[in-house]
């Protein structure tokens, strides 16, 4: 993501946190821009490593609590298959996740059908369970490395 991109994405949450009477506080926005340069998902840890060039004296604890509220405001994805964390595309609106993870050069795309969705809703209905959110994480090879 270019810089220009980065930080509409950035005016954009930043409107909706005051929205929401949240604060994106500095490490908080800090991490977010992080995750928007990033193509691929980012373990918490690289992260601390990123972050650390502009907030010296972070820690792994300021990570999880920017994480955690990134991912109450929608912003961000957690993979759990990889335990790293990915920037939402559309993060305006509460949404299904399906996500496509490359195997080789770890980028992730996101898909939204409802399609899936419903057929996965309605299956767990017919097993009595009610299903509270979900998140699809289909591995394989991106559209770049399958040549
Ligand atoms: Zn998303
Ligand atoms: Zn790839």
């Amino acid at each position: 993501m270019n810089q220009k991109e980065t930080q509409r994405l950035v005016a954009k949450a930043e409107k909706l946190c005051e929205h929401r009477g949240a604060r994106l506080t500095p490490a908080r926005r800090e991490v977010f821009e992080i995750l928007a340069a990033e193509t691929g998902a980012i373990g918490a840890y690289d992260l601390l490593d990123k972050l650390k060039s502009a907030v010296p004296n972070a820690k792994p604890p300021t990570i999880y609590r920017a994480l955690d509220f990134l991912q109450e405001q929608g912003f961000v994805h957690k993979i759990s298959s990889s335990n790293s964390y990915v920037l939402c595309s559309h993060f305006d609106h509460q949404h299904p996740v399906q996500m496509l993870i490359c195997e080789v050069c770890g980028s992730v795309q996101e898909i939204q059908s409802d399609g899936v969705y419903d057929a996965l809703r309605k299956q767990a209905e017919e097993q009595g369970f009610k299903v509270a959110s979900q998140t699809i994480e289909a591995h394989g090879l991106c559209q770049q490395c399958d040549i």
